[in-house]
C-alpha cells in the first residue's frame, strides 16, 4: 500500500516537494517521461521577465519555424477547432450576437464608410449582386416594401407631400414642354376627352361656382398672355374662389343672378379698367392692383360695353401714356413709386 503511493509520486528538483505525477509535465526524453520540475515551478520560471524576453527573442529569431509549427498545429486540429467553435457559438449565441450588434452600432460610421468605399471600388460587382438579388427576391421585396410603407404611412404621406411640392415646378415645366412638342397629339386627346364627357362638363359649367372659376381663369390667362403658364389662378392672387364668389354675390344689384352671369348677361368688371394697367407677370404690383378683389364687381354686359375703358374723369385709359397711368394710380393712393422710378429713371 505505502509503496504504491510512493510510486506515483515524484520529488520536484526545484521546490523539493513531493507531488503526484499529474503535477508534472510529460517529457519524452526524461527517464521517467516527466519533467524534473513541477508544473508550479515551471510556471513561475516562465513568468519571469527575463524568460518572457528570451521566449520573445527566440520566437523572433525562429519566426518561420514558429509559423510553420502553428500552421501544422492548426491543420492537425482543424476539425476539432471547427467543432469547438460551433459548440461555443451555439452555447453563447446570444452573447456573441449582442456583442456583434453593439460593435456595429458603435462603429456604424466606420462600417458605412468602409462599405461605401467598397461599393465605389466594385461598382460592377455590387450592381450585379443587387440585380441578382432583386430578380430572385422580387415577390418578397414587393411585400416587404408594402409593409414598410403602411407601417409608417403618416410619415410617408408627409414625405410624398414634400416631394410633390418640391417637384411641382419641375413637372409643370415638363408638362408644358411635352405639350409644345406633341401639340397635335395632346389636342386630339383633349378633344376626345371633351366629347366623351360633354354632358358632364356642361352640367358642371352651369354650376355657378364652377362657372365663375372657369371664367376668371380664362380671363386671367388672356390678360397674362402666356405668363400664367398653367398656374392655378388662385395661386396668383390673395383671395380664394369662395371669397371671390361671395364678393361678387354681395354686389349683385336688382335682378342679378348667377345664371345670368354664367350666360354672359352679366360680366366680371374691373372697376379700374384693365387698359389702365401695364404688367407682364402676376408678380408685378400693377397686376395685383388690377386683379385685387376690391377692383372686381358684377356688371350688366351692356353697362360694361358703355363703360369701356373710360376713367371717372372722362379720359380713356388706352390713350394714356405709361407715366400718366402710373401718376393716376398713385393719385388714387397706390404705392407704385418703384414703377415710377423705372419710367423716369
Ligand atoms: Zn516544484
Amino acid at each position: 500500500m505505502e509503496e504504491n503511493i510512493v510510486k506515483c509520486e515524484k520529488i520536484c528538483k526545484k521546490c523539493l516537494i513531493e507531488k503526484d505525477y499529474s503535477e508534472f509535465n510529460k517529457a519524452k526524453g526524461a527517464k521517467d517521461k516527466h519533467h524534473p520540475w513541477c508544473k508550479g515551478c515551471l510556471k513561475e520560471r516562465n513568468n519571469t521577465e527575463s524568460a518572457k524576453a528570451k521566449r520573445k527573442e527566440w520566437k523572433r529569431k525562429n519566426k518561420d519555424r514558429v509559423n510553420e509549427q502553428l500552421k501544422q498545429y492548426k491543420k492537425r486540429h482543424a476539425e476539432k477547432q471547427t467543432i469547438y467553435r460551433k459548440k461555443y457559438y451555439d452555447k453563447n449565441r446570444e452573447k456573441i450576437l449582442k456583442r456583434y450588434k453593439n460593435d456595429l452600432i458603435k462603429n456604424k460610421d466606420k462600417y458605412h464608410q468602409k462599405a461605401k468605399i467598397y461599393r465605389e471600388n466594385n461598382k460592377d460587382k455590387t450592381q450585379a449582386a443587387w440585380k441578382k438579388y432583386y430578380e430572385t427576391h422580387e415577390e418578397e421585396l414587393k411585400i416587404k416594401r408594402k409593409q414598410k410603407y403602411w407601417k409608417d404611412i403618416n410619415k410617408n404621406r408627409e414625405k410624398q407631400r414634400v416631394r410633390a411640392k418640391r417637384d411641382r415646378e419641375k413637372r409643370r415645366l415638363m408638362k408644358i414642354e411635352y405639350r409644345n412638342n406633341n401639340r397635335e397629339k395632346v389636342n386630339a386627346t383633349r378633344r376626345k376627352y371633351g366629347e366623351k364627357n360633354r354632358d358632364k362638363f356642361l352640367k358642371q359649367y352651369r354650376e355657378p361656382k364652377r362657372n365663375l372659376d372657369a371664367r376668371i381663369s380664362s380671363f386671367m390667362r388672356q390678360c397674362l398672355k402666356g405668363n400664367k403658364a398653367g398656374r392655378r389662378w388662385e395661386s396668383l392672387v390673395n383671395y380664394s374662389l369662395d371669397e371671390l364668389y361671395q364678393h361678387i354675390e354681395s354686389q349683385f344689384t336688382e335682378g342679378m343672378t348667377w345664371e345670368k352671369l354664367s350666360q354672359g348677361e352679366i360680366v366680371i368688371d374691373h372697376i379700374l379698367p384693365r387698359e389702365l394697367f401695364e404688367y407682364k407677370y402676376p408678380e408685378e404690383e400693377q397686376f395685383k392692383i388690377c386683379w385685387s378683389l376690391k377692383n372686381l364687381r358684377p356688371l350688366w354686359f351692356e353697362n360694361n360695353s358703355k363703360k369701356s375703358d373710360f376713367l371717372p374723369d372722362g379720359r380713356q385709359a388706352r390713350h394714356l401714356m405709361s407715366e400718366e397711368k402710373i401718376e393716376y394710380l398713385i393719385s388714387l393712393g397706390h404705392n407704385l413709386i418703384k414703377e415710377k422710378e423705372l419710367i423716369y429713371g
